[in-house]
Formats: C-alpha cells, structure tokens, sequence
C-alpha cells in the first residue's frame, strides 16, 4: 500500500452552475452522473494499491448524484484514516436532508465553495450555508467554506467549439503557477495527472476537437492504469511539469467570472 498525497474523483460532470472558464469544465454542459457501480469498481481497485492523505468527492456538482451517501461510506470504508472531502457549491443541500449524518458516520468535511458576490446568488446561497453552519454544530462535522472568486482564471482560450489551450511554450511555468497541479485526478479507473487532462477528452468530443492539431498533443496524454507498478505508482506521483502542460497558460489573466457561463473577457 503506497500513501499518496491527495486525489479526487467527479460524482457527476454536469453542475447547477456555469463558471466560466471551470477548471473542471462543468460551464460546457457536460452531462452524466458516475454511477454507484462504475465508481465503487474504480475505488476498491485503487483502495487496494494506495491510501490518500485527503480524498476528494466533487464535480460538476457531486449532489447531483442520489448515491453520494454510499460512496462516502464505500470510501470510508477503504481508508479509515484519510482526510475524507465533499466539495459542493452548497446550491443543492436544501434537498438532502439524509447527507448530514452520513457526513458525521464518515468523518467527512464539507466544502462549499462561493463563486461569485452577486446578489442574487448569494441569496440563493446564504439559506443552504446557514442550514450546513447549524447542521455541522449539531452534528459535529466539519465545515468549511471557500471563497472560489477572488484569482479567478481560465486554462484555456476562447469557448466552446473554438477553445484552444495556450501557447505560451513554458510547461515548466505554466505548472508553476497551476492551482491544481496537485489534484490528480480518479477517472476511468485510472489517475490523471489533473482535472484538465482527465476531463478533456469529454470536453474534446462535445465540442468536436478531436482532429484538431492544436488539442493532439493533449489528447495524446495516457493515464496511470491500476496495473500500474508500484514503483511507477511513485514516480507518478513525483512528476512535476510536464509538456502536457503547455496548453495552460504560463502567465494567468485574472477576471470576475459569470456564475451563469457567459462567455471570459478574452
Ligand atoms: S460550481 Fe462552478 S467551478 Fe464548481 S464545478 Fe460548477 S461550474 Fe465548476
Ligand atoms: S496540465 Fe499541468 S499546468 Fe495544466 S492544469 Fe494540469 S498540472 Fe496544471
């Protein structure tokens, strides 16, 4: 058993928001939930070869998926002792009133990240984070709410069909200054370097990239299979900048998103 820093793992693509420039790509409208089967195969498989310091459930937005319960116990279960996370946007705990004692069983911490200081989100918002406050003191798990506004930037060009990654020919700068370069990522049954190299190739084929010269390199990136050695588990996990880096930018052009998926200012 091999102890790795951190991994995370989408309950769903789709998302009840937009951001633009998502780092996930939820603002494409990528549709699917993971389904219980899929997901608990993809877990005990990997549970058997590592055990993560913290573990991530998150999207899209993961209460999307009804089965959010049993995969917090499945994951539980497989790693007693890690730092076990829901990151959620909060828009949708009015309606799941069966998850807070599921998160006090498993230990499990909820982040609600903010996206935006617009009125009538945080109006939307502020009910559902009161609820989480008080059921976090009642119960005793623990909360935390992140700010997702502030250093706000896309990792790519354009939008939609005419999306295309940077350019900037620094890998090793664009890793540098990348927020989630340490989010490897659990998809497919095998870990991804991040979310933008896992999800890409859902994105890709939404949007018809696949024969676009730009987006080869990319899309060429293999993730580690659960056949993986061990010690090529470590050096996975070791890997710093790479070429596939390339395609973020190596300089972030900071901006105040649209929580509803309007188009980056660039
Ligand atoms: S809430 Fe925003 S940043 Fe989070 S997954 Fe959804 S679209 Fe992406
Ligand atoms: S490809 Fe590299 S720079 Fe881009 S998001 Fe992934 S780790 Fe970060």
């Amino acid at each position: 058993m091999i102890t790795v820093p951190k991994i995370e793992m989408h309950l769903a693509h789709a998302c009840t928001l937009r951001c633009t420039g998502c780092a996930h790509y939820a603002d494409h409208g990528l549709p699917g939930v993971l389904p219980l089967q899929d997901g608990a195969a993809w877990l005990t498989g990997w549970g058997a070869r590592i055990r993560p310091v913290t573990f991530s459930f998150l999207g899209g937005e993961p209460l999307l998926n009804r089965r959010v319960p049993d995969f917090l116990r499945l994951a539980r279960g497989l790693w007693p002792r890690a730092r076990l996370r829901l990151v959620s946007n909060g828009l949708l705990l009015h309606r799941k009133p069966e998850l807070w004692d599921v998160l006090g069983e498993t230990g499990t911490t909820l982040t609600v990240s903010v996206h935006s200081r617009d009125d009538a989100y945080l109006a939307r918002l502020r009910p559902n984070l009161e609820l989480a406050r008080a059921r976090a003191a009642e119960i005793g798990f623990r909360l935390e709410e992140r700010d997702s506004v502030e250093g706000w930037y896309k990792l790519y060009r354009g939008s939609g069909a005419a999306m295309e990654p940077f350019t900037d020919g620094d890998p090793r700068a664009s890793w540098t200054a990348c927020t989630t370069r340490h989010c490897v990522t659990l998809q497919d049954n095998a870990l991804w370097k991040c979310p933008p190299l896992a999800h890409l190739p859902l994105v890709a084929s939404r949007h018809g990239l696949g024969d676009r010269p730009s987006w080869q390199p990319y899309l060429r990136y293999r993730p580690l299979p659960l056949t993986a050695t061990a010690d090529e588990i470590r050096a996975f996990f070791a890997r710093g900048p790479e070429s596939f880096c390339g395609m973020c930018p190596a300089r972030h052009t900071h901006f105040t998103k649209s929580v509803t998926g309007a188009p980056a200012p660039f």
